[in-house]
């Protein structure tokens, strides 16, 4: 086929993905196949820079703000991540970053498969939770994130505070909803993000608080307001505060120590309790991040390793299926 067919053919399959990912909660193909197609476009983009378009599923972020609940700005905008796939993309990202920083450090740590949240407190008070959207405007979520018994309602911190992170559905949940969907003859949930994300959306908060959702908390909005100069810093700033941060992180120098953590990591994947579906290498530097700064759709300083498909037994239907 033309390229350039192609390309507008691509532009338009993902969206329609999207659409059914972020609006629908159901998607009809899996992450791989998403981000297979999503290479393939940015590849061809890549060479026929006449077809570029801010408009391109590779140029925003793809996310939806839905009605029936406020809708609320983000103080700065919510990114997404750029995307690795294997080691030597990995290496292609730290001598990027080594361009421009020298001797950089690398926070790395677990990418949760969930849903992007941020967490505003006031007076040491929590005051509103808001999701992604589309990086500018989100939802207000409040009283279904106030349903999540580890996110903290007061703070020992005066100043106003804005964490972000990850709301999730532990896989035990996850099992006992679809288990529950299945005895009730309801349709099942695709995967624990999906799940997570329907249960956030919904309007009577008792049925969030029936979900049993969980989160991690991975970045602190105004670190700079507290003397905060690195993201292992800000990591075990929150800590401080009770909000849950994750300790299986690991601070590396170079591809080499990311790349073992992340096999390291990988190996034990399955056995975590909630799913994980790649790493993040951040710059630890509060200061060089905002040097290197962002592009429309994902910090420069940091990227996604999306670990590679692998064959699962589901335990509701004996059937492999591909993740
Ligand atoms: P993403 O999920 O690839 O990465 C960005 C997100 O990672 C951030 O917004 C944040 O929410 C999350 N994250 C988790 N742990 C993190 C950590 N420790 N630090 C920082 N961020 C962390 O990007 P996206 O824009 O949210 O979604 C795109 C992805 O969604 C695709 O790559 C694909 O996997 C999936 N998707 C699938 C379909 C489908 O039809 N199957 C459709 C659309 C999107």
């Amino acid at each position: 086929m033309n390229e350039v067919k192609r390309i507008e053919e691509l532009r338009k399959l993902l969206e329609q993905y999207a659409i059914e990912y972020y609006v629908k909660d159901a998607p009809s193909v899996s992450d791989q196949e998403y981000d297979r197609l999503m290479q393939e476009l940015i590849a061809l983009e890549n060479k026929h820079p006449e077809m570029k378009d801010p408009n391109s599923p590779s140029q925003r972020i793809i996310g939806a703000v839905l009605e029936g609940f406020e809708k609320v700005s983000h103080a700065s905008q919510m990114l997404s991540l750029g995307n690795v796939f294997n080691r030597e993309e990995i290496q292609d990202f730290v001598l990027r970053i080594q361009e421009s920083v020298s001797n950089p450090e690398f926070v790395v740590e677990c990418k949760y498969d969930g849903l992007a949240m941020a967490l505003l407190y006031e007076n040491g008070r929590f005051v509103r939770a808001v999701t992604r959207g589309d990086g500018f405007v989100g939802e207000d979520v409040s009283n279904n994130i106030r349903t999540i018994g580890s996110i903290p309602m007061y703070i020992d911190q005066l100043d106003p505070v804005e964490v972000r992170g990850e709301v999730y559905m532990p896989k035990k949940s996850f099992e006992e909803l679809n288990q529950k969907q299945a005895e009730q003859g309801k349709p099942l949930f695709a995967n624990p993000r999906n799940a997570a994300a329907g249960s956030i959306r919904q309007l009577d908060s008792s049925i969030c608080a029936q979900r049993k959702l969980d989160a991690y908390w991975y970045y602190f909005q105004n670190a700079s307001d507290f003397g905060i100069q690195t993201q292992e810093e800000a990591l075990e700033a929150m800590e401080k505060l009770h909000f849950r941060v994750n300790p299986m992180r690991r601070v590396c120098r170079t591809t080499e120590q990311i790349w073992d953590f992340i096999q390291e990591i990988q190996k034990i994947r399955n056995t975590l309790p909630y799913e994980i579906d790649g790493m993040v290498i951040k710059l630890n530097s509060l200061a060089d991040q905002q040097v290197l700064g962002s592009t429309a759709k994902a910090p420069r300083y940091a990227t996604a390793y999306k670990f590679p498909a692998e064959e699962v037994q589901t335990r509701l239907k004996d059937i492999t299926i591909t993740v």
